[in-house]
């Protein structure tokens, strides 16, 4: 059969809901082939699977996009994937020159640069400014409250912002034109000691995103505060911190001990070289929200009582784990997989299974699961956050 998303003219096999011993049976009726291939696990889940877990997935691709002179944003919040009540995400771009206006809300934000480049800007409670240029792999983080704007400089930018709050929308903010449009012109005369007609072209309703020219360089834009710049930056560049390498991978852990204004955002950006898996463990302080950066990958998550359920994700996608549930992430495709594990929470910590095991008496261990010395002389005592077992390749059902 084609793909009639693929001009190539390649030809797949139509995956069918059977295993290789036979259980369930083909389906001829109608059906979103496509889909189906991006979901080999929840078209035929892996024996293990058990129970009922909420869904876990969701696809930037099946939201909304808001399009605007100046650039786009989607998001997912708990509207789009019930389950994820700690924190909500927008996926937003900006043209050259496109601005994210000046605006604030109740929520922190904090957001990773996925590609291009912006200018941040802000100004604390004490007067105190901010500005700053982020490119690739840099964080930005936002206090709640604390106004703020971005710009995307000459190549343009497409970021991913975090939000500690589930049910929060970037299109529901306190924005400076939407509150200047319904406050009386008097009153902005009184306010800012100039006549009426000052206000006369601003404009009658919140921007969100316009387009505007590329700005000049930070040190023709930066205005001196008599008050200084915030004392803990609202940016961090996480590329630059030294990654923990294990076979299989990499992860680079980012929260408030290391970017210290992030106080309520903590995350892991990991990496996970084909056939390498993120290894079996949980996280002991909050949910977990993910986005998936590049490459493709499966998660099964483990809610106790037999209860454990896997999704296929890919670049572009949102995962989410509850409070301690157990999970891994095996990179399923030929490309690495990069992805961002983000919590709710002032630090980033999680339990490790093998650890746990090798920290633990061995006999204990030993006659708990009725293991041998193999894998008993095998658990690690250091945590290795990527594993890859040398001969493990992974092949599609
Ligand atoms: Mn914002
Ligand atoms: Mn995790």
């Amino acid at each position: 059969m084609r793909n009639p998303n693929d001009d190539s003219g390649k030809s797949f096999i139509v995956p069918q809901p059977v295993r290789s011993d036979g259980t369930g049976g083909p389906d001829f009726g109608p059906r979103d082939i496509l889909r189906d291939i991006e979901n080999p696990d929840m078209l035929v889940p892996p024996v293990t699977d058990a129970g009922l877990l909420p869904n876990l997935k969701m696809s930037f691709s099946d939201t909304h996009m808001q399009l605007n002179h100046g650039g786009w944003s989607r998001e997912i919040t708990v509207r789009e994937l019930p389950v994820a009540t700690t924190l909500a995400g927008v996926n937003m771009s900006l043209t050259p020159g496109g601005i994210r206006e000046l605006h604030w809300h109740q929520q922190a934000e904090w957001a990773y640069m996925i590609l291009g480049r912006a200018r941040i800007t802000s100004v604390d409670q004490n007067g105190r400014n901010f500005i700053a240029d982020v490119g690739p792999g840099d964080l930005w983080y936002f206090p709640p409250g604390i106004p703020h704007s971005i710009q995307g400089l000459a190549e343009g930018c497409e970021f991913l912002l975090v939000f500690d709050d589930g049910s929060f929308s970037d299109l529901n903010t306190l924005s400076i034109s939407d509150w200047l449009a319904h406050t009386p012109k008097e009153v902005l005369s009184a306010n800012f000691g100039v006549p009426v007609n000052a206000f006369d072209a601003i404009p009658q309703e919140q921007l969100y995103i316009f387009q505007d020219g590329i700005p000049g360089s930070i040190e023709s834009q930066e205005i001196q505060s008599p008050y200084g710049s915030v004392p803990q930056s609202f940016s961090h560049r996480l590329l630059a911190q030294p990654p923990m390498k294990t076979p299989g991978g990499s992860v680079r852990i980012v929260d408030s001990t290391n970017f210290p204004i992030s106080k309520t955002v903590a995350a892991a950006l990991v990496e996970i070289e084909p056939g390498a898996m993120r290894e079996l463990h949980w996280h002991p302080n909050n949910d977990e929200w993910q986005y998936y950066l590049t490459g493709q990958g499966r998660m099964t998550v483990f809610a106790g009582n037999g209860a454990a359920r896997t999704f296929d994700y890919r670049a572009g996608d949102v995962g989410y784990v509850p409070f301690a549930y157990g999970h891994y992430i095996q990179n399923t495709g030929t490309k690495t997989l990069w992805f961002l594990e983000i919590f709710k929470s002032d630090r980033f910590v999680d339990v490790s299974l093998n650890q746990w095991m090798a920290l633990t008496p061995r006999d204990l261990v030993r006659d708990n699961l009725n293991v041998g010395p193999e894998l008993l002389n095998a658990l690690r005592k250091e945590k290795w956050p990527v594993v890859k077992y040398p001969g493990f390749s992974y092949y599609p059902k």
